[in-house]
């Protein structure tokens, strides 16, 4: 019953372990992971990593795991705030459904589907970054190194438990192909490396695969609540202005670890008011406002369904220690100070991705590949029905 209930789908996970394991056993098989930016967070504190060693270590680890590439996930986070961002300036220059929603928890996405399907014009149409990760693994990746898309094997390695259910959304496995075959939480990876009786203290740092190598530290803040907002908010802010901006990069006014956080921006005569929520609990009365008809005084709204975002899934070690998301979440600030890119549009190879391969941000060909549909599941949720109740669902 709990399964059915769950509003964000997170009790539906499966331990993946085994696939894995035989995917990277089996020859004919090239086995492609990429891990999310918070995992990094993680690996650091628990295995007593500097934070700046952190990504280096997470490939070394995952190559010695036995995985033929190991890309970045906060690759696809840049990718995301690119099509989201030209999403969302195409929604205010043409008078769209607004505020927009972003759409890059899968527990966010699950929630609206389920709970408040007459909210899903405002969410945007992309792709979480898992998804889109995986689209243009198997696309363009596949194409570029020769491989046909059924000898791919893509795993991803996530915080989030909610993401195998996303993963095996029939919507992403076209023609009968997934994009992503499986996903590990961090715990998984970890588990993974203690079967095979992995030293990690003799882990070799090694660089993420190309062609997705290079990932921007707004990418990076993916991993924590508000860092989709303040990714998309140093990309607005340059499309609005026409300007390449080197300073006032950081939007400390939405991070941390409170359910609701706001920022404003002022560019070429527009006003973005921006608001970022974590714990569904806190969306809730903006969303029942909005559902009402009344202008909430926001444009652009992120919500993650865990409270803190990304660092805090439950597809991680439980902290032990008070200060340990504080610890998570600084981290990711870290890394994203020490950047050489500091924006996702400026990622040369997101730029060279849409040279080569998708065009420009938003063509028919990103359409195809990284924007989807969200449906409402009209009251069935698994084998009940469901109906809806202020911080609650039902199953009869
Ligand atoms: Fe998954 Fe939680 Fe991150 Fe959402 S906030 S993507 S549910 S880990």
């Amino acid at each position: 019953q709990c399964v059915n209930a769950c509003p964000c789908g997170a009790l539906e996970a499966r331990s993946e372990k085994g696939k894995v394991f035989r995917a990277i056993n089996d020859p004919t098989k090239t086995v492609v992971a990429f891990v999310a930016p918070a995992v990094r967070s993680v690996v650091s504190s628990h295995y007593g990593i500097p934070y700046d060693k952190a990504s280096g270590f997470m490939a070394g680890l995952l190559k010695k795991l036995g995985f033929d590439k190991v890309f970045d996930f906060s690759f696809a986070a840049d990718l995301t705030i690119v099509e989201e961002t030209t999403e969302f300036l195409n929604r205010v220059a043409n008078k769209g459904v607004m505020p927009q929603f972003t759409s890059c928890c899968p527990g966010w996405v699950n929630f609206v589907e389920r709970r408040y399907p007459e909210l899903i014009p405002h969410l945007s149409t992309c792709k979480s970054p898992q998804q889109m990760m995986g689209a243009t693994v198997k696309n363009h990746y596949a194409k570029l190194a020769g491989i046909n898309k059924e000898d791919l094997y893509v795993v991803s390695i996530v915080p989030c438990i909610a993401k195998k259910y996303e993963a095996a959304r029939p919507e992403f496995a076209p023609d009968g192909i997934r994009d992503v075959d499986a996903v590990l939480t961090s715990l998984e990876m970890m588990r993974m490396a203690e079967l095979k009786r992995i030293d990690t203290s003799t882990i070799e740092p090694q660089e993420f695969d190309e062609p997705y190598r290079q990932v921007s530290g707004a990418g990076i803040l993916f991993g924590a609540s508000g860092g989709v907002a303040e990714a998309a908010m140093r990309m607005a802010v340059e499309k609005l202005t026409g300007k390449v901006i080197t300073d006032h990069l950081d939007f400390e006014e939405v991070r941390g670890f409170e359910g609701l956080k706001e920022a404003t921006i002022q560019a070429n005569g527009t006003t973005v008011r921006v608001a970022v929520v974590s714990g569904l609990r806190n969306a809730e009365p903006i969303i029942e406002k909005i559902l009402q008809g009344v202008d909430v005084g926001y444009d652009l709204i992120e919500v993650m369904a865990c409270p803190g975002g990304c660092i805090c899934g439950a597809g991680h070690p439980v902290p032990e220690k008070v200060g340990t998301l504080e610890q998570r979440q600084q981290v990711l600030i870290n890394i994203d100070k020490i950047s050489t890119y500091r924006k996702s549009q400026e990622n040369p190879d997101i730029l060279r991705l849409y040279e080569d391969f998708y065009g420009e941000p938003n063509s028919p060909l990103a359409h195809k590949l990284l924007h989807t549909h969200y449906h409402p599941v009209n009251g069935d949720v698994g084998r009940g029905k469901v109906r809806r109740k202020a911080n609650s669902v039902f199953v009869t």
